[in-house]
């Protein structure tokens, strides 16, 4: 699904971000920087020891940040480690700080020049945060930044499973219904 947000773009689409091709794609890191499983380990495999190298020379980051690295052996040229948070119910300020990280992540592509991002479902895997909620946390903080900022002109939501993919193209349709498809 795509949707225009003044003169720049969302995307949804169902994949494997190790193979995006954008200046940046998003990790869904924890605090320590140290890799684990899910999207972390596929990128650090994918992208070879000059990330961990640089995850370890920064130390880490806290919940509701991000860090910028290179993207080692990947196409894209930047990894921006976003630090979701932990679901633990939903009262402990998960959902602010889902949309810290994806807004920090934002600002870091800005900074670095980053034209073109792609960002997995962060906090949605081992993290536990419910998809439905997270995608409408994700996408509202996107589109907000992308209205006040103008910038980075795309960004594309690369969602590894079906589940996740449909919850995501339901949050982009309610949050920016596609006027002429109404028509
Ligand atoms: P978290 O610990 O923040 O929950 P996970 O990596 O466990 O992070 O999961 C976040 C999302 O990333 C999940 O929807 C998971 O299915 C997805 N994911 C796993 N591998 C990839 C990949 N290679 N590309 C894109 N998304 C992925």
């Amino acid at each position: 699904m795509i949707r225009n947000v003044g003169t720049c773009r969302i995307e949804t689409v169902q994949g494997d971000i190790t193979l995006e091709k954008t200046d940046a794609i998003g990790n869904a890191a924890n605090s320590m920087l140290a890799g684990g499983g899910g999207v972390d380990g596929a990128i650090h495999r994918a992208g070879g020891p000059a990330i961990m190298a640089e995850c370890r020379r920064i130390g880490g980051c806290p919940t509701g940040g991000c860090v910028v690295t290179t993207a080692g052996r990947l196409k894209a040229k930047r990894v921006l480690h976003m630090v979701g948070p932990i679901w633990n119910g939903g009262e402990n300020d998960e959902a602010e700080l889902l949309a810290f990280c994806y807004r920090s992540a934002l600002d870091l592509a800005v900074e670095h020049g980053l034209r073109s991002v792609a960002f997995p479902s962060v906090s949605t895997g081992i993290y536990g945060f419910p998809v439905r909620p997270a995608a409408m946390i994700a996408l509202r903080t996107i589109a907000a930044f992308l209205r006040e900022r103008s910038a980075p002109e795309l960004v594309r939501m690369v969602l590894f499973d079906p589940g996740t993919r449909k919850a995501y193209d339901e949050g982009l349709a309610e949050l920016l219904p596609d006027i002429a498809a109404d028509a």
